[in-house]
């Protein structure tokens, strides 16, 4: 089983921000930003590639009562998902990070992002 899903079983603690039948939000632990928090589906999806539109559709209308409820759907917020090894996933289990509570940097992600297509 995943941490992610153990997270989901009660095995593992987390610092729960919101939560229904279907989706989680908790703290990350090693924050990249004043808030930072990782939004999952309860079911193991393994990544963003596999979601279906259905999951995705409870998950958008959640990870927006998760920035109210934080206080950033008015300041702004940034949501990503890292998909697969070039996209830096490191648990393989559908995951967005919503990143905000501050003017967050944005920057070359790749040493060859001014090469041209
Ligand atoms: P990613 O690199 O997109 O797969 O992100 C994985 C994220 O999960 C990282 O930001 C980790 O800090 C976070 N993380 C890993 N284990 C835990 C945990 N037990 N509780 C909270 N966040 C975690």
């Amino acid at each position: 089983m995943c941490i992610f899903c153990k997270i989901v079983n009660g095995e593992i603690p987390n610092n729960t921000v919101h939560e229904n039948d279907n989706f989680l939000a908790f703290h990350d632990l090693h924050p990249k930003a004043p808030i930072h928090i990782l939004i999952i589906p309860k079911i193991h999806v393994d990544c963003f590639q596999d979601v279906s539109p259905e999951t995705m559709s409870g998950l958008t209308t959640f990870a927006q009562e998760v920035a109210t409820k934080v206080g950033v759907d008015q300041t702004g917020y940034r949501l990503i998902t890292n998909n697969g090894d070039d996209g830096g996933q490191e648990v393989y289990h559908l995951h967005f990070h919503l990143l905000g509570g501050g003017k967050l940097k944005w920057g070359h992600l790749h040493e060859d992002a001014h090469m041209s297509i």
